[in-house]
């Protein structure tokens, strides 16, 4: 339970450059993890390993007790979320919402009951006909959200997914998603370099600074007990 995805011994290089040296790391089921840190300390790097982008990581990753190290992108049953959204500009955005279930052998009365279910869940049910370019930045992550949690991935990754917008919209999308965690019981680590974010939607913590893990627990623990002179001052600075 406690171990649902496991890191060990995660190298990345990137030519000369040693970008992360031995991490190891274990993070609970059914819970959001935030990787919180300064910007270049190594977050996107370790989603980037765990997702299978990053070519350059060695080391192992188990995801539910599976070993998915060598699987490609498309087989890790992992979904990730970016900053930028990444939706299809020409789809609507019930389309978009239904891609991925389209690939699959799945009927089209079910189809469309899926996507009006996830595009409810996101209060997206009154744009289902509306395109990408047609909405506001807070309603195309609600949707690339949905069309990453219909997929029922075992794990969804969210790197900075609230950065490119304005801090009121940030904070209803941050309830918004903890409430979907809850609801469909999805297992999430999310990228921040903002401390206020981390705490607010973290069940778990893990700070990562130059590429090492400084420090994971509990927000209050975090926040209440730093366990180095690093995490004193990170967290004394940032508020
Ligand atoms: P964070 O997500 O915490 O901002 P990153 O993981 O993006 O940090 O970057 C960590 C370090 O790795 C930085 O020094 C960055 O310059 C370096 N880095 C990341 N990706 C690459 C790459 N593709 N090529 C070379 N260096 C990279």
């Amino acid at each position: 339970m406690s171990e649902f995805l496991k890191i060990e011994n995660l190298n990345v290089t990137f030519g000369k450059e040693t970008v992360i040296e031995n991490l190891n790391l274990s993070i609970p089921e059914n819970a959001i993890t935030v990787f919180l840190g300064p910007s270049g300390s190594g977050k996107t790097t370790v989603l980037r390993s765990i997702s299978g982008l990053n070519r350059n990581a060695q080391g192992k990753i188990l995801l539910d007790g599976k070993d998915i190290s060598e699987l490609p992108v498309n087989k890790r049953n992992i979904g990730v979320i970016f900053q930028s959204y990444a939706l299809f500009p020409n789809m609507s955005v019930f389309d978009n919402v239904a891609y991925g279930l389209k690939a699959q052998r799945i009927g089209k009365a079910e189809i469309k009951q899926s996507v009006e279910d996830m595009l409810k869940l996101v209060n997206m049910n009154e744009k289902a006909n509306s395109f990408p370019d047609d909405l506001s930045g807070g309603q195309k992550q609600r949707v690339a959200i949905a069309r990453s949690m219909i997929m029922k991935p075992k794990l969804l990754l969210l790197d900075e997914p609230l950065s490119a917008l304005d801090a009121k919209i940030r904070v209803e999308l941050r309830e918004q998603i903890k409430e979907y965690q809850q609801k469909l019981g999805i297992t999430m680590i999310f990228v921040t370099h903002d401390q206020a974010e981390a705490m607010a939607i973290a069940d778990n913590v893990v700070v990562i600074s130059d590429g090492k893990i400084q420090q994971q627990g509990a927000p209050w623990d975090i926040y209440t007990k730093p366990s180095n002179e690093f995490m004193a001052t990170f967290i004394g600075d940032h508020n």
